[in-house]
This record gives C-alpha cells, structure tokens and sequence, in this order.
C-alpha cells in the first residue's frame, strides 16, 4: 500500500483549485490525508483497491465534500477518490479548518475525533481491513498511531472534565447544594447598609464550600444557567424580604434594601425570565426598584438585540440595571445610551489600581464623573481598607462593596450583621 506524502497538484497550503482530467486519481488509500474536497463541478468516486479489482463505495457530484476525515488531524486515507470526468474541486486545508477546531470547545472537538475515528474504523470493517480483534476494537474507541493529533488527550481529558462538571452541578442543583451568599454594599456618605449583592456557592456534600469562579463557567456556558438563572432570582428576592423585614423593624433609614443579581448572556434569551421575576416580585411584596440587576458590558455586547429587549422590560417594571466589571469589557459605550442603565459598578482592579497609582486614582474619578453626567451612580467593588473607603467617598461614588464593609456571607449572617449594624 503506498503511502505517499503528495498534497496536490497546484495545492498550496492556504487552500486552492484542484482541475482533473477523468480516470486522474486524487487520493489513495493508504495516502497520508492533509486536505478535504469540495466538488464544483464533475464527479468522483471514492473506491478501494482489492485484489479483484477497485470496489466503489459511493460516487459524488458538485457540492458533496469529501476526504474530511483527513482535516482532524493528518490520518492516512481509509479509500481512494478518483475523477469520473473532468472535475474541478475547491481544496480545504487542514490550517483552514485548525483556526475554527481552536475556537470550538473541546467537547465538540473531541466529540468531532471519536465520531470521525468510528467513520474511519467503520469504513476499514466494511473494507474487510478490521479483523474484529481487540486491536482493531481499540482503535475504535479511539484514533491512534501515525498522524494521531498531539491535542486528542487534552481535549479529550477537558471533554470528559466538562461533561462530569456539567453532570455534577446539574445533580447539584436538584440536590439544593447551590446557595446564595450575600455581601453588603454600603452607602459611602454615611456607612450604611444599602443593600446586598447575591454570589452564588456550592456547598459540596463533603462540606466544602466551591466559589463561583470554579464552576460558573460551566453553568454559564450550558442551558443550566435557564434554570439557575431563574432560582437565583426567586431565591435573592426571597432573602431580600427577610432582610427587608430585619431593616423596617430597626427604622433607621427609610431607604429599602436593594438585592443585586448577576445575569449571564444567554438568560438574555430566556422568555420565562421576565415572568420569573415579574412573579418573584409579587410573591415577595418587593418594590421593584429593591432588585438590581447586574450584568456586564460583554454580555450586553455579546447579545445587544435580546440584551435590549429584556433589560427594556425589566426597566420599564421598575428594575435597577448595574453594569458589573465597568471597565473591563469591550470599553465600547455604545450602549450606555442605548440600554436604560441606573449604576456602574467599577472593577474592583481599577480600586486596586488606584491605591498605589495616581493614575488609577484618575481612572476611578474619571469614571465617578462620568457616572454622574450620565445621571447614574457608581458602586466601587473591592474596597478592602479604610484608606480606600475614604478615597471613594471623596471622589464621590455612593456605594462601596468590599472586604472592608464585609464578605458574602449565609443569609442567617447577613440578617445578623444588617441587625447589628442598624441598631
Ligand atoms: P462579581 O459579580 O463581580 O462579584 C464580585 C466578586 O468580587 C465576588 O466574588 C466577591 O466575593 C468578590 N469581592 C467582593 N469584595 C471583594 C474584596 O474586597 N476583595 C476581593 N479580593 N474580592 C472581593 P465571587 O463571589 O467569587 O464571585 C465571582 C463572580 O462569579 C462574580 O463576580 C460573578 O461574575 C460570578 N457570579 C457569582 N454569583 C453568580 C450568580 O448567581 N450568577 C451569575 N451569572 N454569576 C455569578
Ligand atoms: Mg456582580
Ligand atoms: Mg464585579
């Protein structure tokens, strides 16, 4: 069987035309495979060589692709392909194809690699070259030997992590092992309490307490975030009430409390999330204007069309919209006067920043101002110091979250601190 490291006539690698004569042989079995085809116009058959003579699998005519098993990783070819006619073919690179393989999820990619790797080791039993040995029953379940491509094990190894992560939140969700933990935000003028971000975690049932950073990921990436979405908001606003209730008894502020809640891109697309919240708040007797909604400049980016659409409702029922992270998105502000925002919530990095440069303390008042012209308020997240705290309330933000004001903590420690505080 020969193996020939021929790529084409007139192929170079960034892709090209490839014209036949008929009877020309594109490929043989056994070649090793760099490129796919697609016919434009003639026809090929694909065709494997025995020792009584070729045996034709299929015959294919313009617009049929062929050969593509070749373009996830260089495999040898399990058939030949020959011009019936005169045939022209547009020829597709493996680079052509790599830079759209690097950009998909390595499920997909490795999802991709054991489907081909069964085509081909289907194609090699019906060609009578598989023996039904353990050998050929290996390579079955997965491509190897010559060409195997260097990234098969760590996408299969990140596949088979996301798939059991995906698996064990989802067993996690129906198991009530996701809580919300809430962190006050703090009105920088007088110190108090104003209100309460809710942050998501997974209490594992060993005991261990998963912050979002290792997880949210993958809910986010998933239809989890559909249902998770939608429970985060019930169950924020069903803490707000208990937490509403502790800061009416202590009459120290008319002010309510305000919950805010983290959106994701995709609930943008969500239809019973308007209703969801809709309903949370009647079941709750929250004003709507106690639920913040925070979500940040890349998803609205991501999404504006649907980002637009919801967020103009939930607006137009009352509710704040913050944009978390400020600043460290796309920086387009495009949207600042095309969505109804009421906050900007600055990176808790540029508070960082401002502390050691003068610089950063720019950043952060130029941001303060431009909240202000813009009639909305700013939220400095990160304030871990006194020193930093007093800075943001001289620039002039009117609300502070941080370390120094407090952590996200159980509801039954929000509901204490928010006691203490007040009394
Ligand atoms: P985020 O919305 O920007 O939340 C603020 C994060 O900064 C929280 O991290 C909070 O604990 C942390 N933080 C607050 N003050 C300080 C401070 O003074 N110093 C430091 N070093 N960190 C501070 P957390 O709880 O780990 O959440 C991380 C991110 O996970 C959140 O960032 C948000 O993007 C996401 N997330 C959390 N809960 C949810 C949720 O329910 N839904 C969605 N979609 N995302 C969530
Ligand atoms: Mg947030
Ligand atoms: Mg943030």
């Amino acid at each position: 069987m020969s193996r020939s490291r021929r790529s084409g006539k007139g192929v170079d690698d960034q892709g090209s035309q490839r014209v036949l004569e008929a009877g020309e042989v594109i490929f043989r079995e056994g070649d090793l495979g760099h490129h796919a085809y697609l016919i434009e116009s003639g026809a090929v058959e694909i065709f494997i060589e025995r020792p009584d003579g070729d045996r034709v699998l299929a015959q294919l005519g313009p617009d049929d692709l062929f050969g593509e098993m070749a373009l996830v990783g260089d495999q040898t070819r399990t058939a030949g392909a020959r011009a019936v006619v005169a045939t022209s073919l547009t020829v597709i690179t493996h680079n052509l194809l790599s830079d759209h393989l690097d950009r998909a999820s390595p499920l997909v990619r490795h999802l991709l690699r054991v489907t081909l790797a069964r085509c081909r080791d289907a194609l090699r039993l019906v060609s009578g070259v598989g023996d039904g040995s353990d050998a050929s029953m290996r390579t079955f379940v997965m491509p190897q030997g010559h060409g195997a491509d260097a990234a098969g094990p760590a996408d299969r190894d990140l596949a088979v992590q996301r798939l059991r992560m995906e698996q064990a939140l989802t067993e996690a969700m129906q198991r009530r092992q996701l809580l919300l933990y809430y962190q006050p935000i703090v009105k920088l003028s007088g110190g108090q309490i104003a209100g309460f971000e809710a942050l998501v975690r997974w209490q594992r049932p060993d005991g261990a307490l998963v912050p979002p950073g290792e997880f949210i990921w993958v809910i986010e990436d998933s239809q989890l975030i559909l249902e998770f979405g939608r429970w985060t908001l019930r169950e924020a606003a069903a803490g707000l009430q208990r937490l509403q209730a502790v800061h009416e008894q202590k009459q120290v502020d008319d002010d309510r409390l305000f919950c805010s809640v983290n959106l994701s891109v995709r609930q943008f697309g969500d239809a019973k999330l308007f209703p969801t919240i809709r309903q949370a708040l009647i079941d709750t007797g929250l004003s709507s204007e106690q639920l913040h909604l925070e979500i940040t400049e890349s998803a609205v980016l991501n999404n504006p069309d649907a980002a637009l659409e919801l967020l103009g409702r939930c607006r137009a029922l009352g509710c704040h919209l913050v944009v978390d992270d400020f600043g460290t998105g796309y920086s387009s502000l495009s949207y600042l006067h095309r969505l109804p925002i009421h906050g900007l919530k600055l990176d808790r990095s540029f508070v960082a920043d401002a502390a050691t440069t003068e610089r950063g303390l720019r950043i952060v008042r130029a941001i303060g101002r431009l909240a202000q012209d813009l009639d909305m308020y700013a939220v400095a997240e990160g304030i871990e110091t006194p020193e930093q705290a007093a800075w943001c309330q001289d620039i002039g933000l009117a609300f502070g979250q941080g370390y120094f004001f407090g952590r996200p903590m159980p509801l039954g420690a929000a509901i204490d601190a928010l006691g203490q505080a007040a009394g």
